[in-house]
């Protein structure tokens, strides 16, 4: 909904991605000033549409739009993005359909590069509800040892330095720095922040942590294709799922 840039170019490459893989999909632009009504209905008319298996509504919505709201209306089976409280609930249980797409192609990133997370020190730098918590989540089922931290942490290089896992999910240019990082650390970038002069960055500042970090995921390029694979992956689960309902 609406007109923002970046939520345009994420809703290109999803699109995209499906047209790649032999996806239907179906995109609905809504002007910003769209009611949240129209918005629900759309969702109840899509909930109700054999043909499709998995619902997404692109974050953020404009201001003035309830976000939970809107979130709760989609059908848990057909929630792909892993946002409705049904889902996130199952996650915390440890027994889900699925996970939110950045964790989930950051689990896959961590399993094919053969790196072990249990019994490791596992920090996560940032607590939102699309990336933070769902991955802390996410390790602590793989039986790391998780630490979350955030705009109120104390002491924050100290704990980042401990980390063995160290996911950065904040949102700052940069924010993470080679002398936060310990030596031999797997370092995951999350971040996805344009310059001024346009260009992408991530959270942490590449050429002072990759000397010192056994493996690193570059941005761009890193954890933003994987978001996309998994939400592939979540749409197949949930044809697989609705079918076997119908
Ligand atoms: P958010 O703004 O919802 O959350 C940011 C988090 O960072 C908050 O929990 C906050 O507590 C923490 N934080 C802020 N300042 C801090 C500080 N000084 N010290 C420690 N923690 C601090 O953002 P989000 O939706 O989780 O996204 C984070 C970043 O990841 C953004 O750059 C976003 O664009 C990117 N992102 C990338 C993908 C992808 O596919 N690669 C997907 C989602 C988000």
């Amino acid at each position: 909904m609406g007109d923002d840039p970046a939520s345009r170019v994420y809703v290109n490459n999803k699109k995209k991605a499906c047209e790649e893989i032999g996806i239907y999909s179906e995109e609905y632009a809504l002007p910003e000033t769209t009611s949240e009504e129209e918005l629900l209905n759309l969702i109840d008319k899509l909930n109700n549409k054999p043909e499709i298996s998995g619902i997404l509504v692109q974050l953020p919505l404009p201001a003035g739009l309830d976000e939970e709201k809107v979130i709760n209306r989609i059908n848990p089976k057909k929630d792909v993005d892993a946002f409705h409280p049904v889902n996130v609930g199952k996650i915390m249980v440890g027994n889900y359909d699925f996970v939110p797409c950045t964790p989930a192609g950051i689990m896959e990133l961590i399993k094919e590069s053969g790196i072990d997370i249990c019994g490791r020190e596992c920090v996560v730098v940032g607590r939102s509800n699309i990336v933070g918590k769902p991955m802390a989540m996410m390790l602590l089922h793989a039986n790391g040892t998780v630490t979350v931290c955030h705009s109120r942490t104390k002491n924050l290089a100290e704990k980042t330095r401990q980390a063995d896992i160290l996911v950065a999910a904040v949102g700052i240019p940069n924010f993470i720095t080679g002398d936060m990082v310990k030596e031999g650390a797997v370092v995951i970038d999350v971040g996805i922040n344009r310059t001024e002069n346009g260009k992408l960055t991530g959270d942490v500042e590449f050429e002072t942590a990759e000397p010192k970090a056994a493996a690193i995921t570059p941005v761009p390029g890193g954890v933003g294709p994987m978001t996309i694979a998994m939400l592939m992956k979540n749409t197949l689960k949930a044809a697989v799922i609705n079918r076997e309902e119908k």
